[in-house]
């Protein structure tokens, strides 16, 4: 028996280096099929925005056209079926352990199926190498997700830009390619100590073989990454939690650099270079969206040479708004940034979506003087100093200020047919920019629009969280009214003592009118029309509760508001449109856990219960969620 672990090849070394290869293979593979989804579904929206643009060609522009989309419609639906239902735990203090979504299990399912292949493909033998070969087997298994675990980390990230995803939606996975790693990493190690326990070998191990301990410092690196990345403990001091994971990520990369094999290292040398390239690219972009080399102090509100100026206002208790301006890049509804105040925060970047629609630039040297808006609802540490810098200083000068991105990519939201946005307290910041940027490109005569239909239904506990936003959501409902979208508002103040809020939310822009007009509309004041079967159950349990407690009003403009306090039905609010649209609806909620878990489950019900793209004529449903989290 061989217990030479600085053997640099290991027992089934051929074996072993083409399964790493294999791994890699079979991620360019998926990747490469979720690109393809990608150019189909994209085509798709184009060609759906052409027949819109010209209605002569088809009365009903978003519907599949031929008996090839019409598959394509079919299989995307049964995907959605299966991928949205999430099992959500409503017991305080263990929200966080609600489970993921089933798509996310299955994919991970499909992972460890693939991983537990590799690990156990042909080395149990009960023979003499037993211990070894399973231990190399493992070591490879892992080292070849390393370059995994960093492309998943990364925020200027290839595979999201090639699958239209982002970091923040792919970092689910590095946790678990990382808590993976760990058992592959645990079994590899348990061999070959098991083997020298068996032999007496453990101390003389240690002392004449060095790689050992490496190894075992980087096992443990790995544990430590996964006991600090369980949620409660991650969300506890987050900067901190993050200083320490990049420096933990850093170490941990040497010491398998020293424990692994020469024809191990490309894999390594994978990693550090996704590592690397990531810092780069966000310091570039970083660079190259705040720093100008001849800044035009006349034209806009002035530009800046370093960093933008910045304004903030504190809006009600807990809402900062933050305008930072002359920003010159374009953006869609739907992406975020990475906002850094020195002053606020010196070592602090935080996410924000942009809470506005771009303004296109009207002509070659006219400057659109283009501001990004965020809007910060206070939580703990920056976002509370904020509010706090902006309470205390109404009337300071501008604050210099550094934007990263934008990130993410959303949909092209024009292509649907009806669009239902549900958004919970800042969760409208996500939702009022796709509503906002609608009824912009609806103005535009060079953008073309699908979308007949706008439900928007905006949550919170108290009027004051979300008055900024009903405000603007009136203006743009109206906008949207004289381009021929129909807009109905949902505004839901559900805490206690907040009626009066509800119906009278008080408004900045006095080029609002919220007058009523009688009599309330007969949509919204009767009782719920869908029917509520057996499947639905559980989303329609408050339907009579929000049916009563709904008021609907026209507003002189004729767009229509509905008011609530307590929280609307969801599935009621998603049932309506969907039934009544003549295309594709896409669904988009932005909110806690136990909201967008709800929306999950009805949409994936009703998707069910209709039979989308299933030969009943019902057309399909898009849902995009939201959580403001990793
Ligand atoms: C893609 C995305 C878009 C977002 N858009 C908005 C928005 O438009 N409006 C809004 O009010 N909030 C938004 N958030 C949430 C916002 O980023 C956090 O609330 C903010 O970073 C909290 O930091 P804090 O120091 O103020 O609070 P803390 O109390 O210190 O942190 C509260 C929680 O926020 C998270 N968090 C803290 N810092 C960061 C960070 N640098 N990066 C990621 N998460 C962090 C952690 O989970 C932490 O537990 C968004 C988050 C994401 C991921």
């Amino acid at each position: 028996m061989s217990h030479d672990h600085h053997e640099p090849q290991g027992i089934g070394s051929a074996t072993n280096k083409a399964f790493a290869q294999d791994y890699w293979f079979i991620v360019a593979g998926v990747v490469g099929l979720g690109v393809a989804v990608r150019v189909v579904n994209h085509i798709e929206a184009k060609s759906r925005l052409k027949s819109c643009l010209d209605a002569s060609t088809s009365k009903y522009p978003t519907i599949p056209r031929n008996r090839l989309s019409q598959f394509w419609a079919t299989a995307t639906a049964v995907v959605r079926e299966i991928r949205h239902p999430q099992f959500y735990i409503p017991i305080r203090g263990l929200r966080w352990a609600t489970p993921l979504p089933l798509g996310r299990i299955l994919v991970l399912l499909a992972y460890w199926a693939v991983v537990a292949y590799m690990m156990g493909w042909n080395v149990v033998e009960d023979d003499v190498y037993y211990w070894e070969r399973i231990g190399y087997r493992n070591g490879w298994v892992t080292v070849a997700q390393l370059p995994m675990l960093y492309l998943l980390a990364m925020k200027v990230n290839p595979i999201g830009l090639l699958i239209g995803s982002s970091h923040e939606r792919l970092n689910w996975l590095h946790r678990w390619v990382a808590r993976t790693m760990l058992i592959t990493a645990t079994v590899h190690g348990f061999h070959f100590w098991t083997m020298w326990a068996r032999a007496d070998f453990v101390e003389y191990a240690l002392e004449t073989t060095p790689l050992v301990k490496y190894g075992i410092g980087a096992w443990g690196i790995l544990l430590w990454l996964f006991v600090t990345g369980i949620l409660p403990l991650r969300r506890l001091a987050y900067e901190i939690w993050v200083a320490q994971h990049v420096i933990a990520s850093i170490v941990m990369l040497w010491l398998v650099h020293v424990h692994i094999p020469d024809s191990a290292r490309y894999l390594l040398w994978m990693s550090v270079s996704f590592l690397v390239f990531d810092r780069a690219a966000r310091w570039a972009l970083l660079g190259w969206r705040n720093i100008r080399l001849r800044p035009d102090k006349t034209s806009c509100q002035g530009q800046k040479g370093f960093g933008h100026h910045v304004s903030v206002q504190a809006v009600g208790e807990t809402t900062t708004l933050v305008t930072v301006k002359n920003v010159h890049f374009a953006w869609n509804a739907g992406q975020h940034v990475y906002l850094w105040l020195p002053r606020v925060g010196l070592l602090e970047a935080h996410p924000y979506t942009i809470a506005c629609a771009h303004q296109p630039t009207t002509g070659p040297d006219i400057c659109t003087c283009n501001s990004v808006q965020l809007i910060v609802r206070a939580h703990g540490g920056f976002s509370k100093r904020l509010l706090a810098y902006a309470k205390a200083h109404p009337d300071s000068p501008n604050l210099t200020g550094f934007l990263s991105g934008p990130y993410g990519v959303p949909p092209l939201w024009e292509a649907y047919d009806t669009l239902v946005l549900v958004g919970a307290s800042s969760g409208v910041s996500f939702t009022l920019p796709i509503l906002e940027s609608v009824v912009r490109m609806a103005s535009s005569e060079s953008k073309t629009v699908c979308v007949r239909k706008i439900e928007m239904v905006m949550v919170a506990k108290r009027g004051e969280e979300i008055e900024y936003y009903v405000d603007r959501a009136r203006l743009a409902a109206r906008e949207a009214r004289q381009k021929g979208i129909e807009v109905v508002l949902h505004v839901a103040i559900t805490g206690e003592g907040q009626v009066h809020q509800r119906r009278d939310l008080p408004t900045r822009d006095p080029s609002v009118d919220h007058s009523i007009s009688e009599p309330v509309t007969d949509r919204s004041a009767g009782p719920a029309k869908a029917p509520c079967t057996e499947k639905c159950h559980g989303c329609c349990e408050t339907k009579e509760k929000a049916a009563e407690d709904a008021e609907g009003e026209n507003t002189s403009d004729g767009s229509e508001e509905r008011t609530y306090t307590s929280r609307p039905d969801i599935e009621k609010v998603i049932r309506e449109p969907v039934e009544s649209a003549w295309g594709e609806t896409a669904v988009v909620v932005c909110g806690g856990k136990e909201l967008t878990a709800r929306t999950r489950n009805c949409v994936s019900r009703l998707s069910d219960e209709r039979a989308v793209h299933k030969g009943t004529g019902a057309q399909g449903i898009y849902l995009h969620v939201e959580e403001y989290a990793f």
